[in-house]
């Protein structure tokens, strides 16, 4: 790099040899009016439920400051996680996100290691988020240019896809802002029709009729009569929102170590859930998302699905 190479070039360049895939900057502002009443709406809607944990600190999602005093910038960054490795057509399936180590670990160590590069550099503390903080980071993945956000609820990357995973840093140094993406869905609607709950509708998705919602944050012992009916062979998660996504034809597999699946759990059927113990759940999903379900809701998932397809 040149010496006069600016502190936005230094940060991208070094988020892209940390294995980001995109990166943008957006001023650390309180959320826009009408991203918090549509937010709100949502809410008061009874849509989220599903995950009651986004109706808590509504404050401190509005605005980046309540997370890092002093916040002038958020650095959002994204990574690929389309896999190399699939799972065999009829095996009961997982959502591409969990195939292998949990993305919250992964991003949240590389962010880390951009916060203190850019400490190094500026002496400008930062903070870390990957779904960790109350933060609209489809929001603000919008705002610093690196995407849009498509009547899926995913962020879609233009000419990349929506299979990627989010962090976002928040930093006391000043950045010069990304112009934000202003991509939109225009009239295609194929999520729409081609999920299984019919979950979305407006841009919003309804969490009580989501597969990925309901297979995985929900805690009862046993899923909804109407989720059990078209709950196909998602067993943990849904992707049929993302694969019908025109934007996603070209996606190509991720170039992460830690997100290659293991030969043990590619080759996992039905039987095998059914009959894990825990020391085989442990040993398979320890650092997975899917420890999220806990052994007894992946087989509540499982009995459903076998159910449905036996
Ligand atoms: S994850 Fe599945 S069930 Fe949920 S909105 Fe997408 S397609 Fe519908
Ligand atoms: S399937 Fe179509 S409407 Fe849905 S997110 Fe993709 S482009 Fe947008």
């Amino acid at each position: 790099m040149n010496p006069g190479t600016s502190i936005e070039t230094l940060i991208k360049a070094e988020a892209q040899r940390l294995g980001f895939d995109a990166c943008g900057f957006a001023a650390a502002e309180v959320v826009d009016d009408d991203a918090v009443q549509r937010y709100s709406e949502w809410i008061s809607s009874g849509e989220h439920s599903c995950m009651a944990w986004a109706e808590r600190h509504d404050d401190i999602r509005r605005d980046p400051h309540l997370l890092l005093p002093g916040a002038r910038s958020v650095i959002c960054l994204a990574m690929n996680y389309y896999p190399n490795r699939f799972q065999p057509a009829d095996a009961p399936r997982f959502a591409y996100y969990a195939y292998g180590r949990d993305y919250h670990e992964v991003l949240r160590d590389r962010g880390r290691l951009l916060a203190q590069f850019i400490l190094e550099k500026t002496g400008c503390a930062s903070r870390v988020c990957v779904d960790s903080a109350p933060m609209r980071e489809r929001y603000w993945a919008q705002k610093s240019g690196i995407g849009f956000v498509g009547l899926n609820n995913m962020i879609i990357l233009p000419g990349k896809g929506s299979f990627f995973v989010l962090c976002e840093v928040i930093t006391e140094l000043e950045l010069t802002p990304d112009a934000p993406c202003t991509e939109t869905c225009g009239e295609c609607h194929a999520c729409e029709r081609h999920c299984p709950g019919q979950a979305l509708h407006d841009g919003m998705v309804d969490t009580r009729k989501c597969l990925s919602c309901q297979t995985i944050e929900n805690r009862d012992e046993r899923l909804p009569e109407w989720i059990e009916q078209c709950i196909g062979n998602h067993v943990y998660g849904c992707d049929e929102c993302q694969l019908c996504c025109p934007h996603n034809r070209h996606a190509t597999g991720n170039h992460v170590p830690e997100f290659q699946p293991s030969d043990e759990f590619l080759q996992l059927d039905a039987q095998a859930i059914l009959d894990m113990t825990q020391e085989q759940f442990s040993r398979i999903f320890s650092h997975s998302a899917v420890k999220r379900v806990k052994l007894a809701g992946l087989k509540r998932n499982m009995r459903a699905v076998k159910a449905r397809i036996s």
